[in-house]
């Protein structure tokens, strides 16, 4: 390809996105995907995010450069320090405390100014004005940029249809579910009209609500900026939840469009290990361990980039698996990033268990592992980008969810899809809602053993539901490839956007 410079008239003529996600790993990382697939359908890309996201990517940022597609990052400088954040806490998972997540959410319109500072500079490349907008949800006063440019806004969604449309009606009933929780005996109840036993206790419930008004005041901006976007993007397949994207596209009346899992997006295995941010163990060491494994034989364990367990609770997961007998990846940011009381525990469980098990003391490769032959299951928190990239490798796993969307994400799992087995966690938790040590999710060693035993191994029921998830897997790449359902679907996004151009 020739010098961005050289390009001035093709370029002229071309469609430019510009994309805004919201400062958290699970958010950036599907966006970043999006921003890829985008550029290789010929679409010139903007993505906007603050310095320390983008140091963050720069493996992802110098790729793109090299590859020539056409995708720009652009650093937005955010003033953490004027809302009384700490410095340099840029992402969710920066935060030294989760109480802190509700001033960040409150600061992200602080990156107004910066962002339309820069759509104001002219563009020495010939990159012509934005014709569509794609923001993160959370990034409600992107509204507001939209309608300055004239541009329609689509959002950007992180979860599953399932999980949107089943928190729409909870929403919408939410005072009948609550008296009937109340009433019921077994403090669960099925959500109605629904074509599967969706059975919510006040876990499901509670994890999507806050009582706290500054939590529901946020909360609403959101849904008040949702209703004025013009569509919606889904990091979901249409065969993975058909019924749920009609019921979803219906409800909301607006066009919803499926672009997932964009995890599959292909790329060398170097650059998939830094998605997000660097691996923190050798890469080459790690995939040498795991070619050596027996198929479908390794448990991984991680809890994404947000949760964190307490020291006692690593200890009895630790020994679970150390009893599982199985050969293991754990990832551990709890000690990388505190010492955590006890961590010298860590120290020795390594050395017990070296050669069958591997800790990662930070981040890990997560997407490059699941797409490992070796790797057969996966104890997951159910966010759902970690769920939809093990959907996507065709790995069963075994559900933890600690909040918010996780807990309908695991029913999604385990009542729908039918490749999940239960850890049984009772208690939900709400940002902002947890203290210190008091953040303890109690599963015992025995528990992670059985759960293990019965992820890897369980029998008939056990089969079955690999069986299940090798078909998802084939799906899930096929709509992917030329001409699949979500292909199709941010086909239809390019298209939508050509379209109002016309118009406008
Ligand atoms: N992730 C990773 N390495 C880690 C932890 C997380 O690559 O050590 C990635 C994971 O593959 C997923 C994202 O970070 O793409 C986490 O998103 P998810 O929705 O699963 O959970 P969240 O972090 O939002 O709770």
């Amino acid at each position: 390809m020739n010098s961005e410079a050289d390009d001035y008239s093709s370029n002229t003529k071309r469609l430019h996105f510009l994309l805004v996600p919201l400062m958290e790993q699970g958010h950036m990382i599907p966006m970043i995907d999006l921003a890829r697939l985008l550029a290789t359908r010929d679409i010139l890309v903007t993505f906007a995010t603050t310095p320390v996201n983008l140091s963050r990517i720069q493996p992802i940022v110098d790729r793109a450069a090299a590859s020539a597609l056409p995708i720009r990052f652009v650093e937005l400088h955010f003033p953490v320090a004027d809302v009384g954040l700490p410095d340099g806490c840029e992402s969710v998972d920066l935060l030294p405390s989760t109480e802190l997540i509700l001033p960040f959410l409150n600061a992200l319109p602080l990156l107004r100014d910066p962002l339309e500072a820069h759509l104001r500079i002219s563009d020495p490349f010939g990159w012509p004005k934005p014709v569509c907008l794609i923001s993160d949800n959370q990034q409600h006063w992107t509204a507001d940029v939209a309608r300055c440019l004239n541009i329609p806004r689509l959002i950007f969604h992180g979860p599953s249809c399932f999980f949107l449309y089943c928190n729409l009606l909870i929403n919408r009933h939410r005072a009948e579910l609550e008296a009937a929780l109340e009433a019921s005996s077994g403090g669960s109840i099925m959500l109605p009209d629904l074509p599967h036993p969706i059975r919510v206790s006040n876990r499901e419930v509670s994890a999507v609500f806050s009582s706290d008004p500054d939590w529901s005041k946020y909360m609403e901006t959101i849904r008040v900026a949702e209703e004025s976007a013009d569509g919606v993007l889904v990091n979901s397949f249409v065969e993975l939840e058909p019924w749920y994207f009609e019921r979803y596209g219906e409800a909301t009346g607006k066009p919803v469009w499926p672009v997932g899992p964009l995890s599959l997006y292909k790329e060398e295995i170097e650059v998939k290990a830094a998605r997000g941010r660097v691996s923190s163990i050798d890469n080459n060491l790690l995939f040498q361990w795991l070619d050596k494994q027996v198929v479908g034989s390794v448990v991984l364990v991680s809890f994404g980039s947000v949760i964190r367990n307490t020291m006692a609770q690593l200890v009895e997961l630790g020994h679970g698996l150390e009893a599982s007998g199985r050969p293991f990846i754990w990832v551990v940011k709890e000690v990388a990033e505190r010492q955590v009381p006890g961590s010298e525990w860590v120290a020795e469980f390594e050395k017990r268990v070296e050669g069958r098990g591997i800790m990662i003391r930070g981040w890990a490769p997560q997407a490059a592992i699941l797409g490992h032959e070796a790797v057969g299951g996966f104890v997951t928190h159910c966010g759902w980008n970690s769920m939809l990239e093990a959907v996507a490798m065709g790995v069963v796993m075994a559900t933890w969810p600690h909040l918010y969307d996780q807990f309908l994400n695991e029913l999604l799992a385990v009542e729908v899809l039918k490749i999940g087995v239960v850890v049984a966690v009772e208690e939900p938790k709400m940002f902002g809602a947890e203290k210190g040590d008091e953040v303890v999710v109690k599963v015992s060693r025995g528990d992670v053993e059985r759960i293990v035993e019965r992820l890897m191994v369980g029998g008939k029921e056990g089969e079955e539901r690999r069986e299940r998830a090798k078909e998802l897997r084939d799906k899930a790449r096929t709509a992917m490839e030329e001409g699949g359902s979500s292909w199709k679907g941010l086909q239809d996004v390019i298209n939508y956007v050509s379209e109002r151009q016309k118009i406008l």
